[in-house]
């Protein structure tokens, strides 16, 4: 049976992983069920694996819900299943995994990154979404996987599988990262900072069906992401009757407001494309209580790492000056952040030409632009910072709606067909 072959009768089993891990989403650092899933089944196909960490460099890990929420997260994927002794490795919500393996032929070290997290959305019960009428929605009520994360786990798991199976035509080493809290750009900074990709010569990532509306299709490359800030501003002020004696308080609202509207003021840069957005403002308590609380949520983007801490020191500076104005505190909170980020050309053109002669892809794209944020960036300038070349590409599906909309859904013949390409990918790169 030939490596394609193999793949396509993987599907019945990759699907099954797929809507199991659909029916359990985690939010980013809290996926205790599904790294766990994942490392016992990288033990089993004889892999070395890495937890806690050995993969993740605390420090750096932006977001982390508190220890209550950590530990209740920790008993919900121990009652659904999760293996305790593999939990409890990952405390403080460490839930990145490694897997490695060295084969015989000595070759170059090929790196591989998928995303696991789920999203705070509220999935679609009726039965025109297709997991819904199939019985595999999210048990989790406001949580669903709505950005296709469930299939990126699984492919990952699948690549792992074939790649077991063919290790004699493998050469070098292969590191497969399976990486928490994509959402929100919080969980690829701390696993890079552990080092885990410093000595990877190829590296390889991509999304399940961005912007490609077609079955059987694939972009080889992807760039122009976006660097990011994620950015909460907290204002305290003091709290006042509003008719007896307005004059006692500090309106934490009116800085919060006037904080919003000078934000979305800040001059252009000259070098390229930046973004600002303040996404959520909430304040008050009451009408007659001069307002003691607020708070901003915002974002900044910019076309190049430089570009965008212009943009976060700008945001920063704005923010304290409306505290200043009206007396008030505030405190600015990192929740996230993404580096600007692009594809190795060469790379890519390399990819194109191995895929095409794999003969599996009706529509075969080189490269496109994209304009959003994805934390893998991290990933790609370390590797690329490190002498190696790197490259995020797009699965093409046809899917039932947007990301992010409570009634996505994507065409599970990608989990089989990504499979078998991301593996033919790490047997022609290791063997360079
Ligand atoms: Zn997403
Ligand atoms: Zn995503």
């Amino acid at each position: 049976m030939t490596m394609f072959n193999e793949a396509m009768a993987m599907k019945k089993e990759l699907v099954a992983c797929r809507r199991d891990l659909h029916a359990h989403p985690e939010l980013a650092w809290t996926e205790f069920r599904t790294a766990s899933k994942i490392a016992r089944e990288l033990k089993r196909l004889g892999y070395e694996v890495l937890m806690g960490d050995q993969c993740m460099k605390e420090d750096e890990m932006m977001g982390v819900p508190s220890e209550a929420v950590l530990q209740e997260c920790m008993q919900r994927a121990i009652a659904e299943g999760a293996d305790p002794e593999l939990v409890s490795r990952m405390q403080g919500g460490k839930t990145g995994v490694v897997g490695i393996m060295h084969f015989d032929k000595p070759g170059k070290t090929v790196g591989l990154r998928f995303d696991i997290d789920c999203l705070l959305v509220d999935e679609n019960s009726t039965d025109d979404h297709k997991p819904s009428r199939e019985g595999f929605n999210s048990l989790h009520p406001g949580l669903m996987h709505s950005c296709g994360h469930d299939g990126h786990a699984t492919i990952g798991l699948g690549v792992a599988r074939l790649i077991a199976a063919h290790r004699e035509e493998m050469a070098g080493t292969v590191k497969i990262c399976f990486q928490p809290g994509e959402e929100g750009v919080m969980g690829a900074r701390g696993m890079v900072a552990s080092g885990i990709v410093d000595d990877v010569d190829y590296f390889l990532s991509g999304h399940i069906g961005l912007g490609n509306g077609e079955d059987d299709s694939l972009v080889c490359m992807t760039e122009g992401f976006l660097a990011t800030s994620k950015i909460d501003a907290i204002f305290t002020g003091k709290p006042a009757h509003a008719g007896a004696n307005p004059e006692k308080g500090r309106n934490a609202l009116l800085a919060a407001a006037e904080a919003s509207i000078a934000l979305h003021t800040i001059s252009r840069h000259s070098a390229g494309p930046s973004r600002i957005n303040v996404g959520v403002l909430k304040a008050g308590t009451g009408r007659n209580v001069i307002p003691d609380q607020a708070l901003i949520q915002f974002e900044t983007r910019g076309g190049s790492t430089e570009i965008n801490q212009y943009m976060e020191s700008e945001a920063r500076r704005m923010i304290r000056a409306a505290a200043d104005l009206y007396g008030v505190e505030v405190r600015l909170e990192a929740k996230g952040s993404a580096a600007s980020g692009n594809s190795s050309p060469d790379m890519g053109k390399e990819i194109y030409e191995v895929v095409k002669g794999l003969g599996v892809y009706k529509d075969l794209e080189l490269s496109r632009h994209v304009s959003g944020s994805e934390d893998c960036s991290y990933f790609l300038s370390r590797v690329q910072q490190h002498g190696g070349k790197a490259v995020y590409m797009l699965y093409g599906t046809k899917e039932a709606a947007g990301h992010h909309t409570s009634e996505f859904d994507f065409n599970e013949d990608v989990l089989p067909l990504t499979t078998y390409t991301m593996t033919e990918l790490v047997k022609h790169f290791g063997n360079k």
